[in-house]
């Protein structure tokens, strides 16, 4: 039985290609996939930003256990696991081997995304999320969807979330903590439930109205609106005036470099900035800051790439008991089929989409208007 997928297929381009559905080998899992969410990333391997140039895209998604391989009879978390049943994977691998992974740093595993990034064509085809079928590796974290969690929260919640959830638990206790989240987006949304959740008041800053109106909803307390308070030192009063002194902690989602040097203006002294949102390592990303701030204040500057893989499970529980508290259902505003990848992608690289899904199950007609 075939499967299809969508691989890149060059700069801004995509191709849907048929293969085989392979049988699951020892320690794998295949998975019917319900919906795959695009991703800031995925937008940006798309541009041909990214190492990966032929691989199948999309990494967050949700599915269904289609085959066992010999051994798997449990998720990570060591609940069973059937056919049918709704799991969602880590995106990337742990290969206990480099030595990244032998300091414990298993979100930064040299060998993580190798698997990701192998060309759609070459067996076992099936290594993204915008396809019919995927297939988990060997020593691949997955854990059981909560049954009260839907697959839309649930297909987001392998990339940004869990890592907004390993994120603010680095910084120890949240509780009654100040904090200004840069970036009303996603990730900015995340950043204020859990932050919220656990007993902190948030300010959320961003240039767009509709993502400041819809951060309240998650939980914070106040906002900023950068295309009225057009400067930093204006803006930091108002976060500050909202909260009642300056942050503890600062957290920058945006992927603006000067962002940064904007958050260490905002930290109190003795608090801590999370960088988060700039990841291009591109020469021309760069940006003026006073590194003095950072002495006489004595902040912590933490940068955080993906997470420990066992923190899925532990967002998967969050997203589960705060369903009734946070709107997180109403997050996606456009589905697409499958093949209409390349438009998703386009229509999302356009912003004329906030936050795009590709389910595979849907129709094969265009739902562009
Ligand atoms: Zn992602
Ligand atoms: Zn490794």
């Amino acid at each position: 039985m075939h499967g299809r997928l969508a691989s890149m297929a060059g700069v801004r381009k995509t191709e849907i290609q048929s293969h085989e559905i392979p049988e699951p080998t020892p320690g794998q899992v295949v998975l019917d996939i319900t919906r795959a969410n695009i991703c800031g990333t995925d937008v940006h391997m798309w541009e041909g930003k990214h190492l990966f140039k032929n691989h199948v895209m999309g990494h967050e998604m949700v599915g269904t256990v289609r085959a066992l391989g010999e051994g798997v009879q449990s998720d990570f978390g060591g609940r069973p696991v059937g056919v049918g049943d709704r799991v969602v994977p880590v995106y990337y691998r742990t290969c206990m081997r480099c030595a990244r992974c032998r300091d414990g740093l298993f979100n930064i595993c040299d060998r993580g995304s190798d698997f990701q990034g192998a060309p759609a064509k070459d067996y076992p085809h099936f290594t993204g999320g915008f396809a019919t079928q995927y297939v988990i590796q060997p020593g691949q974290y997955f854990y059981r969807v909560p049954d009260n969690v839907s697959d839309e929260v649930a297909a987001g919640a392998n990339c940004g979330f869990t890592q907004m959830f390993y994120a603010l638990d680095q910084v120890g206790s949240i509780a009654n903590r100040r904090v200004v989240v840069q970036g009303a987006g996603g990730l900015g949304i995340y950043a204020c439930a859990i932050a919220s959740a656990g007993g902190a008041q948030v300010v959320a800053i961003d240039s767009v109205p509709t993502r400041l109106e819809a951060i309240r909803g998650f939980g914070a307390l106040g906002t900023v609106d950068m295309s009225v308070h057009t400067d930093v030192e204006t803006r930091k009063a108002r976060a500050t005036r909202i909260l009642g002194s300056e942050p503890d902690l600062v957290i920058d989602l945006t992927g603006v470099p000067s962002a940064l040097a904007e958050s260490i203006e905002h930290c109190r002294p003795g608090g801590t900035v999370l960088e988060l949102g700039n990841v291009s390592v591109d020469p021309s990303m760069t940006t003026t800051l006073v590194p003095g701030l950072i002495t006489r204040k004595c902040l912590t500057v933490k940068g955080l790439l993906r997470y420990q893989p066992w923190y899925l499970s532990e967002a998967l529980q969050f997203l589960s008991r705060t369903r009734e508290r946070f709107p997180f259902d109403g997050m996606t505003d456009r589905e697409y089929s499958l093949d209409e990848t390349q438009l998703a992608l386009e229509r999302t690289a356009a912003r004329q989409v906030t936050r795009a899904a590709i389910v595979p199950s849907a129709p094969q007609v265009s739902s562009d208007e």
